[in-house]
């Protein structure tokens, strides 16, 4: 790379405020960024005006098509694109583009998920523009962030109610730093999302259809190594790695997305993406191309890149931590900062999270469950199915205290004594990390750590802010009317309350540890172990009415995304016991049939020249005696996958995959499996784990 060729190009394909600020007329410009900051609507003059200089900027960039960019419910993203021409008369083009084209967008939504909320007769939807999140050059089309909204204005996607969310926390959260006597125009979440990923030769994995078919392996025996020699973690990036990662970060770059940390992580051929943190939505949108540049850049090295939640079985799955705190202007409010004030103002932040956590910990969990995700949640590898948060021991020493001190009297200033001085400077250096914890407390902000790699990190950071806003509204109604004097007073009761209250979901222990199942269980916290036992949350009473109070998601979003979580699960399940027994019977019957063929041929010509071969002789039986029985588990597989399949009710349909289903699957892989260990390597017909992972 050239001499500063990084701050050249940083940006170059994003339509920054920077250009923004060039190329629209100032009084245009200011009101853009009112729609940007403070969320005022937008005039449709303003955005013919930001359409026409997006356009000429983008035509210089070699632009020849736009799209409206979504998030349907899918999780992925999804894009049409439309050219700028527009033909004249005379036989040539005029470029165009419109502020209504910038503004709203018609992609037919019969094709994409709706939970049923969309009858077919009203199939179309509607993309609005999320000036929040700058518009992008990819592949020379103008890629337009958008919102997908059905015509009746129930959200279609994610983005939808992350955006309604954050609008929820700033309302709630302003109201509270109003009683600290500040007045920030913008309140925001920032989100860190850490990426991992797997990467394995190319070749390799277009020979495995389960990876094709379902990005996971769903047979592969042990491999002969692991990672318990711990050396790939933060180990040395292998040149062909380097150069993929190399060109990552350069297209990110690019693209305004401040790729910042990349190393290897625990499992063989796993490695880590972590960008530096941005606004909530802005983060999340930067994590959905990040996954996009990650799968498609790796074909240039001759390598698939794998973000399945559990590509394999044996060594770590991948998961994505989604770093997150709220900002007013330009202060973390996280931060436990160095005045009384701002620690008691910090303290009710942090009691805020820790009862909203505690209040929503099935929903939160509700939020990361997946299919996927199912295999590494409680696999003594990701955090538990249970949710609790950690603290780290000066934080908790802290609580403690506040907890178990006595009611204060009415002398404000002396109750802020109460070891709250102590915070600060020993909370700025926690160092103390506790990587079983689902949701910790890291020094100025707080880890998710139970979301899944391929996952679209809305979903969970939509129960944060709503959950979040909804403690900050009840303090704000408590403390709204209290004296000044009273302020302190009353403001501290209510953190002390708010943490006695909920200070079963505090834990510091080991969260792999069976103690803490049982301990978890006494507390009364809930433990939701896969996604069909956590699917109900979705529709619980509880939920309908506290989404609707802050108008996030109303019931029928809601049963729509019940609906929708639930076929996706199904559905997945089934194109895995599908693949299942397609390669059974198409790819390991006939390989093993060949080599106990070849031994028996062999067994019978040694026999005529009278050499018995009793080794072989066994050898052929097992593998006869394997073939039978992986054609009995394919056979039953798919007799109960049919019979599931069948069933209406979505709920008994995933319970159905989870207990009937899932088994049968298991069944299958270990008799395949069993065979792998005895099959001559030149018969195996797919890549092993010891070829896929080991690669270098
Ligand atoms: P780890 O030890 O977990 O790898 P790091 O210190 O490297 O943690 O940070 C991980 C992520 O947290 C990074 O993406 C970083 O940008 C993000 N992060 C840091 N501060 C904040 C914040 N205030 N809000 C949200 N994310 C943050
Ligand atoms: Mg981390």
């Amino acid at each position: 790379m050239g001499k500063d060729k990084v701050t050249e190009e940083y940006g170059s394909l994003l339509f920054t405020d920077k250009v923004m600020q060039e190329r629209l007329p100032k009084p245009t410009y200011k009101e853009l960024r009112q729609v940007i900051d403070e969320g005022k609507p937008l005039d449709l003059d303003i955005a013919n005006e930001v359409a026409h200089a997006m356009k000429d900027w983008a035509l210089e960039k070699g632009a020849t098509h736009f799209a409206h960019w979504f998030q349907p419910l899918t999780g992925i993203t999804s894009e049409k694109h439309d050219s700028f021409i527009t033909p004249k008369s005379d036989g040539t083009v005029l470029m165009s583009f419109s502020g209504k084209e910038l503004v709203q967008g018609e992609p037919d939504a019969s094709s994409f998920p709706s939970g049923g909320l969309r009858a077919t007769f009203e199939a179309r939807g509607y993309t609005a523009w999320d000036p929040t999140s700058p518009a992008f050059i990819k592949d020379e089309v103008l890629c337009i962030p958008t919102a997908f909204i059905s015509y009746t204005g129930e959200a279609l996607d994610k983005k939808t109610p992350l955006l309604r969310s954050q609008v929820a926390l700033a309302t709630q959260a302003k109201r509270v730093l109003k009683l600290f006597g500040r007045e920030p125009k913008r309140v925001f979440t920032t989100i860190g999302p850490e990426q991992e990923y797997f990467l394995i030769k190319e070749e390799d994995y277009e020979k495995r259809p389960d990876l094709v078919l379902t990005g996971r392996t769903l047979f592969g025996c042990e491999p002969v190594k692991g990672q318990e020699l711990e050396e790939h973690y933060f180990g040395t990036i292998r040149p062909t790695v380097n150069e993929f990662m190399k060109e990552v970060d350069d297209e990110l770059w690019k693209l305004g997305v401040p790729a910042k940390t990349k190393h290897n992580e625990v499992a063989p051929s796993q490695h880590e993406l972590a960008p530096i943190f941005e606004q909530g939505s802005l983060a999340v949108d930067d994590n959905l191309l990040t996954m996009e540049k990650l799968k498609l850049l790796a074909t240039r090295h001759g390598l698939a890149c794998l973000e399945h939640e559990k590509p394999f079985e044996y060594v770590n799955g991948s998961g994505k931590h989604n770093n997150w705190s709220i900002c007013a202007d330009d202060k973390n409010l996280l931060e436990p900062g160095d005045k009384p004030s701002e620690n008691l103002q910090f303290l009710v932040f942090l009691a805020a999270l820790v009862a909203a956590v505690d209040e929503h910990a099935d929903l939160l969990r509700m939020s990361v469950a997946s299919a996927g995700n199912d295999h590494r949640l409680g696999a003594n590898e990701a955090p538990p199915a249970i949710i609790s948060v950690f603290l780290g021991d000066e934080l908790d020493a802290i609580v403690e205290a506040l907890i178990n001190k006595e009611e204060p009297e009415d002398h404000g200033s002396e109750r802020m004594d109460l070891g709250v001085p102590a915070l600060p400077s020993v909370l700025r250096d926690n160092t103390d990390r506790n990587r079983t914890s689902p949701f910790a407390f890291t020094g100025n902000k707080f880890e998710f750590r139970m979301c899944g790699s391929q996952q679209n990190l809305s979903d969970p950071n939509v129960v944060l802010n709503t959950a979040v806003a909804e403690q900050c509204d009840r303090f704000a109604t408590k403390l709204e009317g209290v004296s000044e004097e009273e302020f302190t007073t009353v403001a501290l009761r209510w953190v002390r309350h708010t943490l006695r209250d909920h200070q079963r979901v505090i834990f510091e222990g080991n969260g792999y540890s069976e103690e803490w199942e049982a301990e978890a269980e006494r507390r009364g916290l809930p433990n939701l172990k896969s996604t069909p036992d956590a699917l109900p949350v979705i529709v619980d009473p509880k939920t309908v009415e506290f989404y609707g109070k802050y108008h996030v998601l109303d019931e029928a979003e809601l049963h729509a995304r019940y609906v929708s979580k639930a076929e996706q699960y199904a559905k997945l399940l089934n194109i895995e016991a599908n693949t299942m027994v397609y390669m059974a019977r198409s790819l390991y019957m006939p390989a093993l049939s060949d080599f106990s063929g070849d031994l028996a041929t062999a067994v019978a010509t040694k026999a005529e020249i009278g050499i018995e071969s009793p080794a072989e002789k066994d050898l052929v039986k097992m593998v006869t005696d394997g073939i039978t029985a992986i054609s009995a588990a394919a056979a039953d597989l798919e007799a109960k996958n049919t019979e599931t399949q069948a069933l209406e009710d979505p709920q008994a349909q995933c319970n159905s995959y989870r207990d009937v289903v899932i088994p049968a699957m298991e069944t299958l892989r270990a008799a395949v499996d069993g065979m792998e260990k005895v099959c001559g390597a030149d018969y195996w017909p797919v890549p092993t784990y010891n070829e896929m992972l080991f690669w270098v």
